[in-house]
């Protein structure tokens, strides 16, 4: 369904973004992952239909390599990369607090500026961002954290507002408890108590997000612009 579509997916490297990566492969697209890590000894660095290219997308350097990509086309972005740095408030410092600001917030917001300026010439091309379900109930020592998701699903409603009229959507994802490698490495009593508090009694898997994203990318959600989908098993 979304065959030779020009997909450029942000943090493609690990987690959610690794498995979207896969998803929207299978699927036949054409992918351009930006990301901080180095992958060029693994297999995925040698695929046809994926162009690895290795930076921090909150640099010059990074906004730049991701502007020229886009020249040639983009139909899908997929802003996903996202870090956190925890503290509780007193303890939070200003580098703390801006460095998330940076990654999960502003980098959302120029990305898309980019992808929008490119997409206005298509007449079509859908954004994704990462929201998480804390932006919806608060999460203790995220402030800055929780603080980005609320503002992408905010900044994902007035894009959406803005580009509509472009044939552009835009719609974000707030993922629940998904099992990351972080998540797998927590202690079992931490992760046992993640299950439970999800009425279906499971953790996410990384799939469950990726399959998100792609219905949202696809023409089965060709009326839907502006929302939040959450994918968290029920909790909020
Ligand atoms: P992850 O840490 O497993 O992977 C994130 C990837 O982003 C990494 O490969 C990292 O190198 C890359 N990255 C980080 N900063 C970057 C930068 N400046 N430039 C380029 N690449 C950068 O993360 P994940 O758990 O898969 O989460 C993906 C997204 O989903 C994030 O935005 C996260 O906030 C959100 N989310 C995750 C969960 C969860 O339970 N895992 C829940 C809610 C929301």
């Amino acid at each position: 369904m979304l065959k030779d579509k020009r997909v450029f997916i942000t943090g493609g490297a690990a987690g959610i973004g690794f498995s979207t990566v896969k998803k929207f492969w299978q699927e036949g697209a054409e992918l351009i992952v930006f990301d901080m890590v180095d992958i060029s000894q693994t297999e995925f660095s040698k695929m046809e239909r994926i162009k690895y290219i290795k930076t921090d997308v909150t640099s010059k350097e990074g906004v730049e390599l991701i502007a020229q990509e886009m020249k040639n086309g983009v139909d899908v972005l997929i802003n996903n990369a996202g870090i956190t740095r925890d503290a509780s408030i007193l303890k939070m410092s200003e580098e703390m607090w801006d460095s998330v600001i940076d990654v999960n917030l502003k980098a959302v917001w120029k990305l898309s500026q980019l992808a929008i300026a490119q997409m206005k010439e298509q007449n079509s091309g859908v954004i994704l961002n990462a929201a998480s379900v804390v932006a919806h109930y608060g999460n203790f020592g995220q402030s800055n954290y929780v603080a980005t998701k609320a503002g992408v699903i905010g900044l994902t409603k007035t894009l959406a507002k803005e580009v509509g009229k472009y044939g552009i959507r835009v719609n974000s994802v707030a993922p629940g408890f998904i099992a990351t490698e972080m998540v797998k490495k927590m202690p079992q009593k931490v992760i046992d108590a993640m299950e439970e508090k999800t009425p279906l009694k499971r953790l996410g898997q990384t799939e469950d997000i990726a399959n998100a994203y792609f219905f949202l990318a696809s023409e089965q959600a060709s009326f839907i612009t502006g929302t939040c989908l959450t994918g968290d098993g029920g909790i909020i």
